[in-house]
């Protein structure tokens, strides 16, 4: 049998950190790492109060290790249970009288005696302060890894929002590009400098430069000597004080081409804010384009209209002639009879009656001649046929026409034969008549769903071309198409009916026809023939 081994050499030994205390709370043994690792010696603590040992560190006014600790033994003493703690913030006093942080996981056993009453007290710690540092020094490294993590968020979105502006601004650009590429006005994109940023693709036709001849330069270079100038100075102030003269809605100047040539234009510009910054967007309206349409569409407008109440004119002269012409020769005839009666009286005064009665024959006569040579005047008139290209003839009087169909348009179609160049007649006249068959198809169609007016030409019989005019509007009754080309027939409240009585007598003195007929799918067509010129039969 060997000895009974030394229980407190062995228990001294432990690896772990122990101490035993008292039902008091008196230290009886510590084990050597205890003694390491609370800096103190073993005959320094022995039979010394706990408490008075280990105080509380004075510095650290949250510490709360004494009454924890003292709450945990008393509850032992109480129900002779272990009791472990929670880990504990317990600095350690050193041998220089400072503190030193420490941080404890104890538990606390309690040891009883036979009559099962608490005889010792068993205090295991674990210093786990380095945990605890390693696991606030990881705290802080989350910490500072979630700050980062959040910089990084906040960038990201700022990153993403510049991406989405740099987009829209792409997607700007892209807008501004196809407005200009499209917009059927010159336009032209300038900065607050008056430099010229982008022009649109009329602008580049209109000016004769390309994009890169103009970005960047000062937009009066687009304009004539005196109105740069002045434009220039405009700038000029508008940079010196915002003095915005430059803003302009459909003011006249004279604009210059890359070639020198200057033109009239009508320049309009507003103000815009592009990327934040002020910017000017001028429009430009070639003058010279539109009046010489203006002046040749008036002019046409107003030759018609003349010939058109010549025209007039004629057709009453006419009128006025066939019916004047009966009562004339009956007026004749009368006088014929009086003088024939005079001449079987044997009054002195018959021959002398006789002879004025002779005379006004004469003057019946002659006014019968004079209303005849009217008649033939008008039926032949006096215009003048030569070739004239049928394509043009057709083209202007549509365009005319179609000038009234503002507010009420019309689809517009036109099949008209290549192979019909050139035609022999009085250009004025069949224009007149094509107007006129225009106007009226346009006006059947008023308030209808299907507005649709055809022009179309042909090869006629012998040396003649087919005109046809066709619409979708109302048609005519029977009875209406029966009187057709008679004067002064009309449906329309403010009608004349005289427009077709003319073109018939325009169209025949031509040599052609006229005619009308039901168009199959609803409306009317009309058939002028007009005599081809002979060089292209
Ligand atoms: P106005 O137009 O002054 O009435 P027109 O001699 O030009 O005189 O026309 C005579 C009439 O013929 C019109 O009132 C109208 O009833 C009929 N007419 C002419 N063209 C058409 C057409 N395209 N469709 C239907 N009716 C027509």
């Amino acid at each position: 049998m060997t000895d009974a081994p030394d229980f407190r050499a062995l228990f001294e030994a432990l690896p772990g950190l122990y101490l035993v205390l008292t039902p008091d709370l008196v230290i009886v043994g510590a084990s050597n790492s205890y003694l390491r690792a609370t800096l103190t010696e073993r005959d320094a603590i022995i039979g010394r109060s706990l408490f008075e040992v280990f105080p509380d560190n004075p510095d650290d006014l949250a510490a709360d290790g004494v009454d924890n600790l003292r709450s945990s033994l008393q509850r032992v003493l109480r129900t002779r249970r272990p009791d472990p703690m929670p880990i504990q913030k317990y600095d350690i006093k050193t041998a220089d009288g400072r503190f030193e942080e420490r941080y404890w996981s104890p538990m606390n056993t309690p040891v009883l005696d036979e009559a099962g009453q608490v005889a010792w007290i068993l205090h295991r710690v674990d210093d786990v302060t380095e945990t605890v540092r390693l696991k606030s020094a990881e705290a802080e490294r989350l910490t500072i890894a979630r700050e980062q993590q959040a910089i990084i968020n906040e960038l990201r979105t700022s990153n993403d929002a510049l991406a989405k502006s740099q987009e829209s601004l792409k997607n700007r650009e892209a807008h501004l590009e196809a407005i200009l590429a499209t917009v059927p006005d010159a336009m032209v994109v300038i900065d607050g400098t008056g430099a010229i940023e982008s022009i649109s693709a009329t602008g580049q036709r209109l000016f004769g430069y390309s994009v890169p001849e103009v970005k960047g330069r000062i937009v009066s270079m687009l304009m004539a000597g005196p109105y740069r100038h002045t434009y220039e100075t405009y700038l000029a102030r508008y940079r010196a004080g915002g003095e915005r003269r430059l803003l302009a809605e459909g003011r006249i100047l004279e604009g210059q081409r890359k070639d020198g040539s200057t033109f009239p234009i009508e320049l309009s510009v507003g103000e815009a804010l592009l990327d934040g910054t002020n910017h000017f967007i001028a429009f430009a309206r070639d003058l010279s384009e539109r009046q010489a349409r203006e002046r040749l569409l008036h002019e046409v407008q107003s030759e018609l209209l003349h010939v058109s109440r010549l025209s007039t004119m004629g057709e009453m002269a006419s009128a006025l002639a066939h019916e004047l012409n009966q009562p004339l020769a009956a007026i004749g005839n009368y006088l014929q009879a009086s003088k024939r009666i005079l001449e079987k009286n044997i009054d002195p005064k018959a021959p002398m009656l006789s002879e004025v009665m002779e005379k006004a024959i004469i003057q019946t006569h002659r006014a019968g001649q004079v209303i005849r040579q009217l008649r033939e005047f008008i039926s032949r008139g006096e215009t003048e046929h030569r070739p004239e290209d049928l394509r043009k003839m057709i083209e202007e009087s549509c365009a005319l026409a179609l000038l009234v169909t503002k507010d009420d348009p019309v689809v517009m179609k036109m099949n008209l034969d290549p192979g019909i160049g050139m035609v022999h007649v009085d250009k004025v006249q069949i224009q007149q008549v094509l107007l006129n068959l225009l106007r009226n198809a346009i006006e059947a169609m008023h308030g209808r769903d299907r507005r649709e007016l055809t022009v179309a030409t042909k090869p006629d019989e012998k040396n003649l071309c087919a005109i046809t005019v066709t619409d979708t509007g109302c048609g005519m009754s029977p009875e209406t198409q029966a009187r057709l080309f008679q004067r002064f027939v009309t449906t329309k409240p403010q009608g004349m009916g005289i427009g077709l009585s003319i073109s018939r007598t325009i169209v025949e003195s031509h040599g052609g026809t006229i005619t009308a007929e039901p168009n199959p799918e609803g409306g009317t067509i009309f058939r002028v023939t007009v005599p081809r010129a002979s060089s292209n039969m």
